[in-house]
Parts: C-alpha cells; sequence; structure tokens
C-alpha cells in the first residue's frame, strides 16, 4: 500500500479521518505538518507556535513517523510525555497501520544500579538505620524486577539518602566495563531506546545526557534524523544550564566515599585515604561555614569581596590533588579503579576554574544549600554552542509550543538559541476568543509595588470570583504574594460567609491540588508560577484566570542580573530586548490556561495596570489572543454569571 502524502493524511477522508470520530480538518494543523514535512526532507531547523486547539502533536507526529528513521521528541512535562506515549502516537500508528516502536527513555536516577546496590550491601555502611531496611526492599525488588524502575518500588521515600546508593550518574556508572552489564536495568533501556523509531525524552535529559556527557545515550541521536522539541519555550533556560560547567561539593564527598567503598571491596589499607578524605570533608563544612544558615544564589564576585573564598578553595584543591596520589598508588586495574581516577581528575579540573582567569563569557555563581555548595559557569548566551552542536548533528531541528512569538516576531527565542537560521511561524488557535473569552483589566489599581497592592487585589476579583461561582485560578508571580492573597482572601470569604474552597500551592501535591479542584465544581486554586503551565483544565470547572501581576522576572538570581547588566554594557536596553519579552512569553502560559477547548469559555483578569498605562504595554496585550477586552467590571460579573 502506498502510504499517503502529508496532506492526503490529514484530508477529511484521509487516514486520521479514519480513527478519530467526526474527524473535522483544521487547516492550521495541515499548515504545521506540511511545514514540519519540508523541514524533515530539506533538514531545515523550524520555529512554530502553534496556538490552543490547533492540534500541534499530531502536526508534527504524522510527518516525522512518515518520514521514517528514528524521531527524538523532547519535552518540558511528564504530561506530555504520558500523552503522547499513551494517546497520540497509537492513534498515528493506528491510522498510518505501520509498526512504530516507541521508548519513553527516562534519565539513569529512574533504574536500580545492580552495582552500587550490591557494592552498599557489602560495605553495610549507611547514614541511617531506615536505609539498611530500605536496601533490603530495593534488593528484594532488583532480584524479581524486569524494568528496575525505582518508581516501582513501594514504601521507600522518595528523599531517602539510599537512594544515591543504589542508583548510578554518568560519572561513576561503568557502562559496557561493569560486571553487571549483561543485567544492567539502564542498559537495557538504552539498547531498547537505540532500536526504538521514536524515542521520547524530557529537556532535561536531552541536554544533560545527550547532548553533554552520557556516552551509552549520546549513540542515540547521531542514528535520529529529527529532534522535535515540544514546550520548546524551556528549552533555552533548561539548555543554558548544561551548556554551562557545572559541580557541587557533593560531588567530592560521593568520589570519597565511593573510594573507601572501592578498597573496603579490594581488602586494601585505607587510613591514609580516611584521613585524607575526613580532613576534605572538614574544609567543605568550612568553606559552607562562611555562609551562616542562608540557602541562596550568589554571584561569585560577591562571594570573594565578603570572605577568603578563593584562599579555602585553593586548599581544597590541593587536598584533592594528594587525595589523586593515594589512588593512583593503588595496585588495581580495575573498571572501578579507573572511574575513581577519571572522576577525581574531572573534579580537580573544575575546581581549578574558579581560582583562574575568569572566562568573561560566562557568569559565575553559587547556590548555597544546606550542606553543600554548587558552583555554576554559565554560558551568557547559548547561541554559538548550539549552533555548534546542530553543525555537528546535520539534522532537522524542530521547535514548537503554544508560546514563543512576542507580537508576530520570533526574534527573542531565536537569537537567545541561535536559530537565526531557521523559518518561523505563528499559526493562531482556531477558538473564537473574541465571543467566548474577555480580557478585564480593573480601573483605579494602585502601583503593583504598593503596600496595598493585594489588599486591592482582593477587593477587585470578590465580586468576580462571586459571580464565577469560584471555579477560579489566581496565578502570582510570587510565592510571597500568593500566600497574602490567599490569607486575604479566605478572610473576605469569612466576612462575606461565601464558602467556596480555597486551595493553596504547597497545601498538597500539584496533581492533587487539580484533582481537588475538579472534584469540587467551585474552587478557588491559588498558585505560583509552576502553576502558570502544564495545567490543562477544560469545561465549565474553570471560567474565571486571575493574573496579579506582569510576570517580570525579580532582580535578584544571579544569572539574570548578570545578563542584564551584560547587555547594558553593550548599550542595549535590557528592558526592552529581554524582560519584556520574557515576560509577555511567561504571560502568555498563564492566559493560557483559560481557554483549552473550542466551547470553553471564561475570562482573563490581569490586576496589574501596567499593560495599558506603560507604552510598553500595548506589545504584552497584543501578543495575548484576541480576547474581547474590558475594563468595566459589570460586563465581566454579567458575562460570568451567564457561563
Ligand atoms: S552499568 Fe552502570 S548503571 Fe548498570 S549496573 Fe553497572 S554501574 Fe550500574
Amino acid at each position: 500500500m502506498t502510504q499517503p502524502s502529508v496532506t492526503e493524511f490529514f484530508d477529511s477522508n484521509g487516514p486520521l479521518s479514519q480513527v478519530i470520530d467526526g474527524y473535522q480538518i483544521r487547516p492550521s494543523q495541515v499548515e504545521m505538518a506540511q511545514m514540519v514535512d519540508i523541514a524533515i526532507t530539506n533538514q531545515d531547523p523550524l520555529v512554530v507556535e502553534a496556538g490552543t486547539g490547533i492540534g500541534k502533536t499530531f502536526a508534527y507526529l504524522a510527518p516525522a513517523l512518515m518520514a521514517g528513521g528514528k524521531v527524538i521528541i523532547s519535552t518540558a512535562t511528564k504530561n506530555l510525555q504520558d500523552q503522547l506515549f499513551n494517546k497520540d502516537i497509537p492513534k498515528i500508528r493506528e491510522a498510518l497501520k505501520i509498526p512504530i516502536k516507541v521508548n519513553l527513555l527516562k534519565g539513569r536516577s529512574n533504574y536500580v544500579c545492580q552495582l552500587r546496590m550490591e557494592d552498599s550491601i557489602q560495605s553495610a555502611q549507611f547514614v541511617n538505620k531506615e536505609d539498611g531496611t530500605y536496601l533490603q526492599k530495593i534488593k528484594h525488588f532488583s532480584d524479581h524486577s524486569n524494568s528496575g524502575e525505582i518508581s516501582e518500588i513501594e514504601n521507600v521515600p522518595e528523599f531517602s539518602t539510599i537512594w544515591p546508593m543504589v542508583t548510578s550518574t554518568a560519572d561513576n556508572c561503568l557502562g559496557q566495563s561493569c560486571e553487571f552489564a549483561k543485567s544492567c536495568f539502564l542498559l537495557k533501556a538504552r539498547k531498547e531506546a537505540l532500536t526504538a523509531e521514536v524515542v521520547i525524552v524530557n529537556h532535561h535529559l536531552f541536554f544533560a545526557d545527550f547532548m553533554l556527557k552520557d556516552e551509552e545515550i549520546s549513540e542515540i541521536l547521531p542514528k535520529a534524523n529529527t529532534v522535535i522539541f515540544d514546550e520548546a519555550h524551556q528549552v533555552p533556560d533548561i539548555a543554558s544550564i548544561f551548556f554551562g560547567n557545572n559541580f557541587s561539593t557533593n560531588e567530592l564527598v560521593y568520589l570519597m566515599q565511593d573510594a573507601q567503598l572501592l578498597y573496603d571491596k579490594l581488602g586494601k589499607n585505607h587510613k591514609k585515604l580516611i584521613d585524607i578524605s575526613a580532613g576534605i570533608l572538614d574544609e567543605i563544612k568550612d568553606l559552607r561555614g562562611q555562609f551562616g544558615a542562608i540557602n541562596e544564589r550568589v554571584t561569585f564576585e560577591k562571594i570573594t569581596s565578603i570572605v577568603d573564598f578563593t584562599e579555602k578553595l585553593k586548599s581544597i584543591h590541593s587536598s584533592f590533588l594528594n587525595l589523586g596520589q593515594i589512588f593512583t598508588l593503588l595496585d588495581d586495574q580495575s573498571p572501578e579503579q579507573k572511574k575513581i581516577i577519571e572522576r577525581h581528575d574531572v573534579i580537580v579540573e573544575k575546581l581549578s576554574h574558579w581560582f583562574a582567569e575568569k572566562n568573561d563569557q560566562y557568569v559565575y555563581w553559587l547556590d548555597i544549600f544546606s550542606k553543600s555548595i554548587q558552583f555554576n559557569m554559565t554560558p551568557f548566551s547559548i547561541a554559538e554552542g548550539f549552533g555548534k552542536f546542530r553543525e555537528q548533528n546535520k539534522i532537522a531541528w524542530i521547535f514548537t509550543s503554544a508560546t514563543l512569538a512576542v507580537n508576530d516576531s520570533f526574534n527573542f527565542f531565536q537569537n537567545l538559541m541561535g536559530l537565526s537560521d531557521a523559518v518561523s511561524k505563528k499559526l493562531n488557535s482556531p477558538f473564537d476568543f473574541k465571543s467566548n473569552a474577555c480580557l478585564y483589566v480593573p480601573n483605579n489599581m494602585p502601583d503593583p509595588n504598593s503596600a496595598v497592592f493585594n489588599l486591592t487585589v482582593i477587593k477587585k476579583i470578590y465580586p468576580l470570583i462571586e459571580a464565577a461561582k469560584g471555579r477560579t485560578f489566581i496565578l502570582s508571580t510570587s510565592l510571597k504574594s500568593m500566600r497574602e492573597i490567599s490569607a486575604l482572601l479566605k478572610s473576605e470569604f469569612e466576612q462575606h460567609d461565601l464558602s467556596f474552597p480555597i486551595l493553596t500551592q504547597g497545601e498538597d501535591s500539584k496533581r492533587t491540588l487539580i484533582d481537588r479542584f475538579k472534584s469540587y465544581g467551585n474552587a478557588v486554586l491559588i498558585g505560583s508560577m509552576s502553576f502558570w503551565e502544564g495545567i490543562d483544565m477544560r469545561g465549565p470547572s474553570l471560567s474565571l484566570v486571575i493574573i496579579d501581576k506582569l510576570p517580570f522576572q525579580s532582580p535578584g538570581d544571579p544569572v539574570f542580573e548578570s545578563r542584564i547588566n551584560r547587555l547594558k554594557e553593550r548599550g542595549e536596553n535590557p528592558f526592552m530586548t529581554f524582560q519584556l519579552p520574557q515576560a509577555i512569553i511567561s504571560l502568555k502560559q498563564g492566559a493560557g490556561r483559560l481557554i483549552r477547548d473550542e466551547v470553553d469559555r471564561g475570562v482573563l483578569m490581569i490586576c496589574d495596570t501596567r499593560i495599558i498605562d506603560k507604552p510598553y504595554g500595548k506589545r504584552i496585550w497584543k501578543s495575548l489572543p484576541d480576547f474581547k477586552r474590558t475594563r468595566q467590571e459589570i460586563d465581566v460579573t454579567s458575562f460570568l454569571k451567564s457561563l
């Protein structure tokens, strides 16, 4: 049987229509599919903003699967991975009537590492006594499991200290030299991925393992002819973590622990190793102690000016070099020993970056945690690095999301990613926003930084929530505001004797809160930035989305601040070229929670009047879908009452 063309596939009598009840052609979906098809044929980069309702997953899956060869699909969220794996790909497969092997690839920390597990059993050195019990459970599971996926293990807490002892990292895995290579769960899963036509990953896994470090997994990429990033608006931030150079003091600690385990296993005397390791642990503690009880992110410049940081770091570096001499004296050629030396050398090199001359293409900053410090070198721009990476992998690179454009321009995203050569296209949502949805900005709001802002927000949103009979999301730009709004709203409800349930982020898991919101049917859900995306609430259970402030990133983040300063030094306007586009893309995500379906109706309320009062405001609201707009409360309360 000859395969249909992409256009025929989406035709009203085409293969897709045979497997979807009530199928209707969506012209934008067909247009996107044709563009993806051309990009794959020509191995071109393509950037597509596909508004809600276009059906973008089918629009890229169909041409990618019809083209044959291996496709890697990278997403930001697990929800989308599950949707692709369980629903969308099976549908396309059914329509095309071709066998397509799909693999949902997970990071290595999802699998039990038999080598580390057995070593831990042998050494019996646990951080606490519960770990011994957990280890027995994990061993029992591992001996009887086919997959080795730790999510299937019951009654071992998610944050138990046993997990690093029974899972591998790219640094400590021995790969094919491992004595467990034949039965290794991870290697088995990756072998499966090598033979699959479609491999689904998340952006973190893609950039952490595919591109940079993990030899086993990086074999998959050269076999692909297409990489598709869905939810691509998150790619620049995630990629910049992995294009940088990061390490944590925990890596030193884990290496010393692993070395001691190895010496135990080999029955070697390791008093010297223990002594030097104990000294290094004290030095790390001392370094961390410089920051008192704070957990925060700081630029390296700030640190060097307030404490004798570099000297302490140099001292750790030199102690670590001494440790290396002990390793090389060990008369052992085992893969474990080689790996220990390799890891040691990598850490020494990473440490040395921090007192060598600074590379002005990177922001140097630290994440201070309660017991460790993470050292980060983040590039100001990943455009060049990603460009080189694409050069090395001449395949079709496709980026799509519902939020990539600012107004109609893709310059912001393309500049961040170095995709100036990409064809770009904005495809608007087919939904009738003008008839079904309303954008409301209240009058007489104080400045968003004013002390009475949240109180005024409550007074302004209360009549709308009442008119909507609950069924409201409140999206806040910070946890602090979120908590304040939640407390104020509860007291407002009490005063009015209103009993709609109020659910606030942090009271339970995100999933549970969303399920409860749906089941109540009259609830108000309040969340901060993690609730702005990835929630697909169709139907009448959501009628009102309230956004307190425009989501400008607040100063304080070292990478953000350094990027702003860099743009200023270059004579650019950081607000217009960076902060504003970034805020617009976030706002589009938040606004996108409201209308998920062609029959959805509702109100988007933005309490921050800068969207109207400031000269840049027009650029913001023009980037949103084509809502009916009003500033009259009566318009929206009447509309909400009619829903
Ligand atoms: S190959 Fe790596 S993950 Fe597998 S058992 Fe060995 S060390 Fe662990």
